[in-house]
């Protein structure tokens, strides 16, 4: 799996898991502390250490993400193991250490333990290397002198629960992978139906629909331009319309590469052109107009546009902002085409 983005959700809801379990169980092993076990005994003292090294791996939980951000890479793969495995070393340590009537309480936490495994989201090979290896050292250790009884089955109980554990991690992992692939081709469908209801399909600026809804706010730019090519439809007529469909491609790209990212251009119709800018409106559509005028369009085409600026401030309504650039052009088109009138 390469996918950063399933990575970094992945890394995000192990390291939420982490936060709640080790705050819950750092709390419990306190109050077992307290509550059941002799005062000053050697399980009191590993109950506290517990309760400890769990508030701190929630500490942890919470730094982290602000210190490195969550994302995909070899950090926060291994981060996703701790949990598990401090969890594991506390149930293993206690087993070691307590006495002989405590000896069966670890054994179920193993089981609780290796259960609440399956919360966090391992991937394959992590989840075998960590079951693995912690059955294997385990199964040494009940083997070895330690003081254990004999008649506690601590190996089947790993062997046992670590393959419970696994099967089902596999299996959650499996379903967050599913979930996880529906979720980017939904989002990629999004995309492309956002794309393709916000775009115009010729020129890939905005639609006349996208520029509606920037109209709305029109007030936060402050100048509107509107422009439309002059005698576009000769241009038509003397070199075909498919070539006509070339020169609005190519001015697309003079438009994009002039106004500025924060900008807003879109194809409000036919050869008319719409922007919100926050710069100067007049000083960009004489830019804009002596650009095209010197371009070679397509083969050699000539072609010159009219525009039309306007103010956005003092502009009561959306109707009155466009009704204004709008009779601009036509001044410019009456002037002789191929200027800027401004208002
Ligand atoms: P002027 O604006 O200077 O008055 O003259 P004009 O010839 O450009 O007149 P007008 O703006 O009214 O005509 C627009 C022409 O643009 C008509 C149509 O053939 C052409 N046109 C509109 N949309 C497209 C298009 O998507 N592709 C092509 N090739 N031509 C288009
Ligand atoms: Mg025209
Ligand atoms: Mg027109």
């Amino acid at each position: 799996m390469d996918n950063t983005s399933t990575l970094k959700r992945k890394h995000t809801r192990n390291v939420r898991a982490a936060r709640v379990i080790s705050a819950v169980l750092c709390i419990e092993q306190a109050v077992y502390g307290l509550a059941f076990a002799e005062s000053g005994s050697l399980l009191q003292r590993i109950y506290f250490n517990s309760s400890l090294v769990l508030g701190f791996l929630f500490l942890i939980t919470l730094l982290l993400p602000r210190l490195v951000p969550i994302k995909a890479g070899i950090l926060y793969d291994l981060f996703d193991m701790v949990p598990l495995g401090v969890g594991l070393s506390i149930a293993y340590i206690r087993m070691l250490n307590a006495a002989k009537e405590y000896q069966n309480i670890p054994t179920i936490y193993l089981a609780v333990l290796f259960g609440g495994a399956v919360i966090f989201l391992l991937e394959y090979k992590q989840s075998i290397i960590l079951y693995s290896s912690i059955t294997v050292v385990s199964i040494i250790g009940s083997y070895s002198s330690l003081p254990l009884d004999s008649s506690i089955p601590f190996q089947a109980d790993f062997l046992v629960n670590g393959a419970i554990a696994w099967a089902v991690s596999a299996l959650t992992y499996a379903s967050f992978l599913k979930t996880e692939t529906q979720r980017e081709l939904i989002e990629e469908k999004n995309r492309q139906l956002t794309q393709l209801s916000e775009l115009d399909w010729l020129t890939n600026l905005y639609n006349r629909r996208k520029l509606d809804l920037y109209l709305v706010g029109f007030v936060q730019y402050r100048f509107a331009i509107l422009f439309d090519l002059d005698y576009f439809k000769t241009v038509n007529d003397n070199y075909g319309h498919q070539k006509g469909d070339r020169v609005l491609v190519e001015l697309a790209s003079i438009l994009l590469n002039t106004i500025a990212p924060n900008d807003v251009v879109g194809r409000w119709g036919g050869e008319e052109f719409l922007i919100l800018t926050h710069e100067d409106g007049f000083a960009l559509a004489e830019q804009l107009r002596k650009q095209i005028e010197v371009h070679r369009f397509v083969d050699d085409i000539p072609v010159t546009a009219s525009f039309g600026v306007t103010s956005c401030k003092n502009k009561e309504s959306i109707h009155e902002l466009v009704r204004c650039i709008d009779l601009n052009l036509y001044q410019a088109k009456q002037l002789g085409r191929n200027q800027v009138v401004y208002s």
